[in-house]
């Protein structure tokens, strides 16, 4: 098996492009697909100063890495959701990064900074944990870019993320979800920040690949949550038609993008959107879930 680049012995293989690739033409096709999917959508250039979120798994940490190494002005988030040993560990990796790379982190502590905890939360709530731990998750990404004067948050969801989701959400015809998933959701409020996703179009595979050829430590483990979450099953779903039919996740996700996403925006446009009483973050509710969450989170305690 040859690079299809450089024609030297290809170390991967990548069956939806029909392409194998030697390591180091791997990583530019990978910084290519990073670069093209920035330009293409408009996510953002190098005049813009991006919030990456990160969690130290290895899609965040190679999301974080490679816009760093292509010149891009990022400053790196990450959020300590009090979720056991798994949040201490997953802290102190992305802090050694930035401390070895000398890349600029912003660290985020429910518990200290808001006296937040999500499993109060969720049985008081009667929620699932995942659902308080997504608002709370939204709210902070928003908020820390808009007063920090960031032009653009960007997560690592790579392809698999995307099409499972897609594959959940038009099971159960979610359709304010459909209007909603996107690579770019543009700001539609003066206080809402634009957020991209920018390894969109690169799978699961291929960040791991990135991370190992680039020595990058990153947390093996899952959040202990994530397990028996329904996005598993569609991934699994997915990867057994991937199988089949390599491209098959790519065309499913670049296939709504052109044809059916548009079938959903005017439920987008309905959505009416206020400035929540209590913070000033945008919501539409009178007053936002995290504001809430901080009133249930300091009655309990008392
Ligand atoms: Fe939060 Fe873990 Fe659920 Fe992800 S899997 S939403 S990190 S609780
Ligand atoms: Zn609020």
């Amino acid at each position: 098996m040859k690079c299809v680049r450089c024609k030297k012995k290809a170390k991967i293989l990548l069956k939806r492009h029909n392409a194998a690739f030697c390591n180091d033409c791997f990583l530019y096709y990978y910084a290519n697909q990073v670069n093209r999917n920035i330009r293409r959508h408009k996510m953002f250039d190098r005049n813009d100063k991006i919030l990456v979120v990160v969690s130290g798994g290895k899609d965040s940490m190679a999301l974080w890495d490679v816009l760093a190494k292509e010149g891009y002005n990022v400053v790196a988030m990450y959020i300590n959701l009090g979720i056991g040993e798994y949040s201490n560990r997953s802290q102190e990796v992305v802090e050694r990064f930035a401390q070895q790379k000398g890349l600029e982190l912003i660290v985020k502590d429910i518990k200290k900074e808001y006296g937040l905890d999500i499993y109060v939360l969720a049985k008081t709530l009667k929620r699932s944990t995942c659902s308080v731990c997504g608002s709370i998750k939204r709210y902070l990404f928003n908020k820390v870019a808009y007063d920090g004067g960031f032009s653009v948050v960007a997560t690592g969801h790579n392809l698999d993320d995307e099409a499972a989701t897609l594959l959940g959400n038009l099971l159960s015809w979610e359709e304010g979800y459909l209007a909603r998933q996107s690579p770019v959701l543009e700001k539609t409020h003066p206080k809402l920040v634009k957020k991209v996703k920018p390894l969109y179009t690169l799978t699961e595979r291929e960040n791991l690949y990135y991370v190992l050829l680039n020595r990058i430590e990153f947390l093996h483990e899952e959040c202990p949550h994530a397990t028996g979450a329904r996005s598993i099953l569609y991934k699994e779903v997915l990867n057994r038609l991937e199988e089949e039919s390599p491209g098959t996740k790519h065309r499913f996700i670049s296939g709504f993008l052109e044809k059916g996403r548009k079938h959903f925006q005017d439920v987008a446009e309905k959505l009416e959107l206020k400035e929540c009483k209590t913070c000033g973050q945008v919501t539409t509710t009178e007053e936002c879930s995290f504001c809430r969450f901080i009133k249930v989170c300091n009655q309990q305690e008392r």
